[in-house]
């Protein structure tokens, strides 16, 4: 017996295909073939903000357990299926393939799939490590894919991890309107939330399991463990027939893309978690974004609350200066822009007190005295008592912002940003 791991990545196009079908259609044939799937297969969704990410950004890992004789057949069958499924007539679609025969995954190659999942990683890159760890690698066109086929292969997922069922369309109904009973979903959400997630936006009420785009999800649910996404996906009623389903363990919700930083360390394309203070009061700006700054003692960043965020940009804008907050977010360069955290969370650490000079109040009448004039202190317009301009008050005004943790709603969400329904 044999042990080998298969990862691939980069097969779908934004108009269609995904590689998580790939990787369903795989699992049946390996499973058809006789071959023993180690644990569950894995869906790594990679750096969501580096420019050269496919679609859904997630490539595949399977582990099998096979008969010497049957490596070399179970090879030609991945790299056959991924060849046939890939989008391969599209510019930007550049599968991967990786094979490791080995019982244990070598250290280099975790740290690389870190490194994948949060910074970025060039093709060579890729290459060399496979030749170092003795991986074998079949690139298809340039076969950027095969830098998240080892990431795949590498991410154990030994810490945080979710499920997700996913299930499929019959080729004839893709890229047509899906076809599922939205009662049936609610009731799935009622009876298994908060071990499932992310079925429904509750502030618009938007049913979140099925996906916009033309490629072949039905939908997918989310969940703590595979058994409930079994059980869920029992109670969800489809109109239309389903081709396949398949549960994966991967690292989506879990936050592994975020690294704590400090300002000065923040660079483009990756998303970090830092702690700061509010040195500039959140504002409104063209578009309904809305845009605050922080400091720490390395130095200061805009933060972003952008419009699709929606409510999560009204609990931003009662930040006031020297706030303590932790804010979790990608870094987009735009033109001409400083660098800007792209917020997907926000804990309120810290309130600072916000005080305010107010005319006294009358000690007779327990109302608010007028001012008799300037520099001529107050008169009570009641009882016309009057009190001296050194009377005035300092009174802290009531802040409207608890503190605790803050997220935007899941239609803003990325894949791999943890709901606050798995932290509470
Ligand atoms: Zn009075």
């Amino acid at each position: 017996m044999k042990r080998l791991h298969i990862g691939f990545d980069d097969t779908d196009s934004k108009d269609g295909m995904c590689t998580t079908y790939v990787g369903a259609v795989v699992i049946d044939r390996l499973i058809e073939m006789g071959a023993k799937i180690i644990d569950y297969p894995r869906l790594i969704r990679l750096n969501p903000n580096w420019i050269l990410k496919t679609r859904g950004n997630c490539a595949i890992a399977i582990e099998v357990e096979v008969e010497d004789d049957l490596i070399v057949k179970i090879k030609n069958m991945v790299l056959d299926t991924v060849e046939k499924l890939a989008e391969l007539d599209y510019e930007t679609t550049n599968p991967g393939v990786v094979f490791l025969e080995s019982k244990n995954i070598p250290e280099e190659l975790r740290a690389f799939s870190r490194k994948v999942i949060q910074d970025i990683v060039t093709i060579d890159e890729a290459e060399e490590l496979a030749k170092k760890i003795g991986a074998e690698f079949f690139k298809f066109k340039i076969g950027r894919g095969i830098i998240g086929a080892l990431a795949a292969i590498g991410e154990r997922l030994e810490e945080d991890f979710t499920y997700e069922l996913i299930a499929y369309r019959v080729p004839s109904n893709r890229g047509k309107e899906r076809r599922i009973d939205r009662e049936s979903v609610f009731k799935m959400n009622e009876l298994t939330y908060p071990i499932t997630f992310d079925n429904i936006d509750p502030y618009t009420n938007e049913i979140r399991i099925t996906p916009h785009t033309p490629c072949p999800i039905l939908y997918g649910i989310r969940a703590e463990n595979p058994f409930i996404a079994e059980k869920a996906h029992r109670m969800v009623k489809a109109f239309e027939p389903i081709e396949r389903w398949v549960i994966y363990k991967t690292n989506q919700a879990t936050d592994e893309h975020i690294k704590s930083a400090k300002i000065s360390d923040v660079q483009p394309y990756r998303s970090f978690s830092i702690k700061g203070e509010v040195c500039e009061k959140p504002r409104i700006i063209a578009g309904g974004h809305v845009i605050f700054k922080i400091k720490d003692d390395s130095g200061s960043i805009d933060c972003a609350a952008y419009e699709p965020t929606r409510k999560f940009r009204e609990i931003v804008m009662k930040l006031a200066i020297g706030d303590i907050v932790r804010v979790n977010g990608g870094v987009k360069p735009k033109p001409n822009l400083p660098l800007t955290i792209n917020l997907e969370k926000m804990e309120v650490i810290r309130l600072s007190r916000i005080l305010k000079k107010l005319n006294p109040i009358c000690p007779l009448c327990k109302k608010r005295m007028k001012s008799a004039g300037k520099e001529k202190g107050f008169v009570c317009k009641n009882c016309k008592k009057k009190l001296p301009k050194d009377a005035i008050t300092i009174e802290e005004i009531p802040r409207s912002i608890k503190l605790g943790v803050y997220e935007v709603p899941p239609r803003a969400r990325r894949h791999l940003a943890k709901p606050l329904s798995r932290i509470l």
